[in-house]
């Protein structure tokens, strides 16, 4: 049984074969537990790989403009961190203090506009 939508924290996220920590079919291990508000359309997504299988439509990424909008979510505990929070301390949450990919930092550029 897969499925690609999954509620977290009250919260829909998107992704392949998401879990319930928001691993996918792409990223799956104890440190994959980040849920991404995409630019283009609001929605939560795992990783980019699963917005690109999943939603019909090109990422834009998050200008500098909007790096106080919350698109970062804590797949362990829910909390929700602006992109600016995020990008100042991108290795663990700040909230429950989950460690996060230290991998994720090479994609940014695929989310946010550096
Ligand atoms: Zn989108
Ligand atoms: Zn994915
Ligand atoms: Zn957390």
């Amino acid at each position: 049984m897969t499925q690609h939508v999954t509620r977290l924290f009250g919260v829909t996220v998107h992704g392949v074969q998401i879990d319930q920590r928001t691993g996918c079919a792409h990223y799956r291990s104890p440190l994959d537990v980040i849920a991404i508000r995409h630019h283009c359309c609001g929605e939560w997504y795992a990783c980019i790989a699963c917005h690109k299988e999943l939603a019909g439509h090109d990422a834009s990424v998050w200008p500098h403009t909007e790096f106080d909008s919350l698109a970062i979510m804590c797949g362990v505990c829910g909390h929700q961190s602006t992109i600016r929070a995020y990008l100042g301390y991108p290795d663990q949450c700040i909230a429950c203090g989950a460690q996060f990919n230290p991998g994720c930092r090479n994609h940014h550029h695929f989310y946010f506009d550096k």
